[in-house]
C-alpha cells in the first residue's frame, strides 16, 4: 500500500470537532516528521476549505476519483512540509446516487488508494457527517478510526449506531479495521455530565478490552481538546493553528495530541527525529481528563451509559 497507515477521522455527528482535528492533528504530526495526507471527503469541502484550496467542481477533487477519471495522484495539493491534501467538491453530494447500482461500489476508495501513485506515513480521512456511502468507503479503506465527541449527553447518541456500523464494515469487507480511539474535542470545563460521560466511555471499553470487536483496544485519548475561538478563526485564514497561533491553547492541545497519537506507532524509548521538544508545560487550566470512576473490567456497559445512548 503506499499509504502506512490510513485513518478515518468519523462520528455521523455535524460540529464534533473533525475537520479541525483532521486538519490540526495532521499539521502536528507532519511538523514532527512523518509525511502525511488529507483526504477530504466530505462535500461540504470544510477541510479543503480550511486550507484556502478552491473547492469549485471544475478542478479535479475526490470526486472525479471515485467516479473514475482521474487518478488519485494527478489531485494532491501540498499544504505544508511533509503535508498534502486531496480536496473534495459539493459533487460528492451527489455520489450515493450516481452509485448506486454499481457493484462493489463501498471499496472505490480502498481499490482508489490503493493504485494511487504516491506515498504517505499517513493517510488521514475527515469524514462527511453520516453514515452513507462515503463513509463506508472511508471505513473500507481505513486501517484505524478516529472518533471525535463532545462530552456531554447528545454526544453519546449515535456512538452505538457508529460502533454497528464499523463492525459490520469490519465483518463483511474490512477485517483489519481497528477503533484506534475517542478524542475529546470543544472541552469546556470538568462538569458531573462530561465526568460521566467520559466514565460511561471508559467503563465501556474496558469491557469491550477482551471481546474481538474492532474497539476491543480502543482507548480514549488522554490529551483533551479544549474550546479555543482561535481553532475556529484559523480555517478563514487558510492556516493550521501552529501558523495562526501557535501559542494558543488550540495549538497546545493538538501538538500534545499528535505527540500522544505518534506514540502509539512510535515508543517513546525509541528515539527518533520525528519527535519535537517537550510541550510547554501546562498551564492551570490545562487539560486534564477525569478520573476513572470504578468501573468493572468486564461486563456490560452500565445502566446510565445506555441510557446515554450507549449500549453494546
Ligand atoms: P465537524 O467536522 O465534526 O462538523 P468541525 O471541526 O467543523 O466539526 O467543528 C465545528 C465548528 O466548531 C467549527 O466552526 C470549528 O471551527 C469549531 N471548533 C472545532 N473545534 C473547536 C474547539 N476546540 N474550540 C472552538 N471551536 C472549535
Ligand atoms: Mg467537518
Amino acid at each position: 500500500m503506499p499509504f502506512v497507515k490510513i485513518i478515518a477521522i468519523i462520528n455521523q455527528k455535524g460540529g464534533v470537532g473533525k475537520t479541525t482535528t483532521t486538519a490540526n492533528l495532521a499539521a502536528a504530526v507532519a511538523s514532527m516528521g512523518p509525511s502525511l495526507c488529507m483526504l477530504d471527503l466530505d462535500p461540504q469541502c470544510h477541510l479543503t476549505l480550511h486550507y484556502g484550496i478552491d473547492s469549485d467542481s471544475d478542478r479535479a477533487n475526490i470526486y472525479d476519483v471515485i467516479v473514475g477519471e482521474v487518478p488519485l495522484h494527478d489531485i494532491i495539493h501540498p499544504v505544508a512540509d511533509h503535508l498534502t491534501l486531496i480536496p473534495a467538491s459539493i459533487d460528492l453530494a451527489a455520489i450515493e446516487g450516481q452509485l448506486a447500482t454499481q457493484p462493489g461500489r463501498e471499496q472505490i476508495l480502498r481499490r482508489s488508494l490503493g493504485e494511487a501513485r504516491l506515498s504517505a506515513d499517513f493517510l488521514m480521512i475527515d469524514c462527511p457527517p453520516s453514515l452513507g456511502l462515503l463513509t463506508i468507503n472511508a471505513l473500507a479503506a481505513a486501517d484505524e478510526v478516529i472518533i471525535p465527541l463532545q462530552p456531554h449527553f447528545l454526544a453519546l447518541q449515535g456512538l452505538g449506531q457508529l460502533l454497528q456500523t464499523i463492525a459490520l464494515v469490519h465483518q463483511r469487507i474490512n477485517p483489519g479495521l481497528t477503533v484506534r480511539g475517542i478524542v475529546l474535542c470543544m472541552f469546556e470545563r470538568i462538569t458531573r455530565l462530561a465526568n460521566e460521560v467520559v466514565a460511561d466511555l471508559q467503563g465501556f471499553f474496558a469491557a469491550a478490552r477482551d471481546g474481538g470487536t474492532p474497539w476491543a483496544q480502543a482507548r480514549i485519548f488522554e490529551t483533551v481538546v479544549r474550546r479555543n475561538i482561535k481553532l475556529a478563526e484559523c480555517p478563514s485564514f487558510g492556516q493550521s493553528i501552529f501558523a495562526y497561533d501557535p501559542t494558543c491553547n488550540g495549538a497546545k492541545d493538538y501538538h500534545a495530541l499528535a505527540e500522544e497519537f505518534l506514540e502509539l506507532y512510535v515508543p517513546r524509548d525509541e528515539p527518533t527525529e520525528a519527535r519535537l521538544p517537550a510541550p510547554p508545560p501546562q498551564q492551570p487550566d490545562q487539560f486534564v481528563q477525569p478520573s476513572p470512576s470504578p468501573q468493572p473490567a468486564t461486563g456490560p456497559p452500565s445502566t446510565s451509559a445506555s441510557d446515554r445512548g450507549l449500549s453494546p
